[in-house]
């Protein structure tokens, strides 16, 4: 089975240093947090991760989400770990006081949502959806349906799903047909089908409450025409006690390759009362404020399998023996597989990324936090606009290099992580709904292009291309940096050729650009990483004295990725701007 241990020491590095971020440490609602309260709540998380809901990924593996007599359950331990889970208040961390969660920010909470997707990805899904659920509703719905749905989410006792997709609408919500009939007293009737729903019906909470997509009768066609709708499991009295069954049930559930505990279902609402959250015709924008936070925490689930996988690799090579060594001292026998040159190599692609890719998140995290609640309108805005740039590039790329460094590590463990015992081929499996659901990676990329490059108005790119040059500004007279400041320099100029010929090809063929939203996204990804190490390093230098063990490795680690990592930018630009000839003249027979 694998093990874990919740890396709390490079979490707390960078809670303690690496909170750079001005505005952030302006907001006045996080004054109190500081690093005795982040390293209490980083061990209790730990505590419960490790010892509580890592065996439930195994058990989750070997007996799915069963449904039966139109009944969905859980897996074994599922229920009871569940209640432990809200009883300890975990639902809550991140949520408003007002509606009984803790307060705590995403500087924080992201860690533990790290930390839960290494552990189980499927049972984290429960809870996850619940979040995104709250998010939206705290937005955009009325006084009156927060005070009702509101605190049972946060509590726990009733959780969340997000109901977008149906037979014939995946990635098109264009396309999507379940239909909401507006009755007398002002609420809706559903109709339709919705399936793929992650937790649209389980055993562990006393309800739920779906968020859908849906078109009223005199709606627009396409995507100008959605609204959205909550619509309760069990239908919620006024004063907040549950009444009778809603319209809606579950037809089925999907037997899946990966995150076999989590219940993905294919739900039917057959006149289902539901009431609709924010104004009419504009539930995709609505539906967005939940999906764009989700897509941030999907990358994250990739960091977290990676870490997961990361660590056992590790672990067991540093106990098999096989073959020599170019430059063995050993006499009789052979060396830990750790020392061949090309284990060493892939163990430290993994750690250079998910560390640099936990760095970044850090920096994300601040970003959003101030997109929130700062008071100054433009700043507020400013983060917004990096968050909304960097959202799909983490989602992406953390999510592809976790199938990448999965493998890996499925790899270092030959024959035996092919095979189910020592459970690193379950994480690869895990972890390959990642870059498919939340949108997939591919319309992440056309996103990041189409969308958010070419923002004109606000020149978000150039903002956060500037922000880049700064910090190699300041590390140029730096006698140890420099050196990788000017390889970032390098690169960054690239990046910069690239935006550049995106914007001239936008214009004469945008099949080019197409076909090279996948490699911009990843150049982008890997600047960001190398600006994240960038940091790392002027403060692994600065603070080496007090710790010199852990900055001597964040050094070497930080060396590593600029050399081995960073020159993947190459390949990207030129396959990308090589066009489309080969690809769009080709006949598939
Ligand atoms: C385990 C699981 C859990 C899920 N949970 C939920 C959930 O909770 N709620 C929910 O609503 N949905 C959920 N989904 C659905 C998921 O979000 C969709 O599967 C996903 O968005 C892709 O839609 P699709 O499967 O219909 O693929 P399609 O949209 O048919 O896409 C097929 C392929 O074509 C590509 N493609 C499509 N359009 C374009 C384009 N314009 N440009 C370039 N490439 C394109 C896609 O990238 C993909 O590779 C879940 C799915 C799974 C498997």
């Amino acid at each position: 089975m694998v093990t874990y241990t919740a890396p709390i020491n490079d979490m707390m590095f960078l809670f303690e240093k690496l909170k750079d971020n001005p505005h952030y440490c302006e907001l006045e609602k996080y004054k109190e947090v500081n690093s005795d309260l982040a390293k209490d709540i980083l061990e209790q998380a730990a505590k419960i991760t490790e010892n509580l809901i890592l065996p439930l990924a195994k058990a989750g593996d070997e007996i799915p989400a069963t449904f039966e007599n139109g009944t969905v359950r859980t897996p074994p331990g599922y229920k009871e770990a569940y209640k432990k889970f809200i009883e300890d208040g975990w639902v809550s961390l991140s949520c408003d006081p007002e509606y009984g969660g803790q307060g705590i920010p995403k500087t924080i909470s992201a860690f533990f949502d790290e930390m839960l997707s290494s552990s189980s990805l499927s049972f984290k899904l429960y809870s996850e959806l619940s979040i995104g659920a709250y998010n939206c509703i705290l937005h955009h719905g009325t006084e009156s349906i927060k005070k009702k749905f509101l605190p049972k989410i946060v509590k726990g006792t009733w959780s969340g799903t997000m109901c977008l997709t149906e037979p014939a609408c995946g990635t098109d919500l264009g396309l999507l047909k379940t239909k909401a009939v507006e009755q007398p007293d002002g609420t809706f009737e559903l109709s339709g089908q919705k399936i793929f729903i992650t937790s649209g019906d389980h055993d562990l909470t006393e309800n739920i409450i779906h968020l859908v997509l849906a078109r009223t009768p005199d709606a627009p066609s396409g995507t100008k025409g959605i609204s959205l709708f909550l619509v309760p499991k069990i239908q919620v009295k006024e004063d907040g006690s549950l009444g009778p069954r809603n319209g809606v049930s579950t037809n089925s559930i999907e037997s899946k390759m990966g995150i076999k505990g989590s219940a993905t279902c294919v739900l039917n609402f057959d006149g289902a009362i539901g009431y609709m959250i924010g104004p009419k015709n504009k539930g995709l924008g609505s539906m967005f404020t939940m999906m764009n936070l989700e897509r941030i925490v999907v990358g994250i689930q990739g960091l977290g399998i990676s870490e997961i996988a990361y660590q056992n690799a590790l672990n067991y090579s540093k106990e098999r023996k096989q073959g020599k060594t170019n430059n063995s001292k050993t006499q009789n026998g052979t060396d830990l597989i750790i020392d061949h040159a090309d284990i060493r190599r892939s163990l430290l692609n993994m750690k250079s990324t998910i560390e640099g890719e936990r760095a970044l998140s850090f920096w994300l995290a601040q970003q959003t936090e101030v997109s929130l609640h700062h008071s100054d309108k433009k700043i507020k805005q400013e983060a917004s606009d990096f968050v909304s740039l960097i959202t799909p590039v983490v989602k992406s790329l953390f999510t592809d290099m976790g199938m990448e460094i999965t493998s890996d590590a499925m790899q270092i463990f030959g024959g035996y992580g092919y095979t189910k015992d020592q459970g690193i081929e379950q994480l690869y499996r895990d972890n390959r709904i990642t870059p498919i659901y939340e949108g997939t990676n591919s319309i992440q990329s056309v996103d990041l292009v189409f969308r958010k490059l070419i923002n004109k108005d606000r020149n978000v790119i150039g903002r956060y291309i500037k922000s880049i040059e700064e910090e190699i500004k300041k590390n140029k007279n730096h006698p140890q940096i420099k050196p990788l400041a000017e390889t970032l320099n390098h690169y960054l100029k690239i990046m910069i050729n690239f935006t550049v010929w995106i914007e001239k090809n936008m214009k004469v063929s945008k099949d080019d650009v197409s076909a090279a939203c996948n490699d911009y996204l990843k150049v982008l990804g890997l600047i960001a990483l190398a600006y994240s190490w960038l940091k790392v390093l002027a403060v692994s230098y600065k603070e080496m004295n007090t710790n010199k063990k852990f900055f001597e490795d964040k050094i070497e680690t930080a060396n590593f990725f600029f050399k081995r990592v960073l020159p993947r930018i190459d390949a990207h630009y030129n396959s990308a701007i090589s066009g489309t000839k080969y690809i769009m003249d080709f006949k598939f027979s």
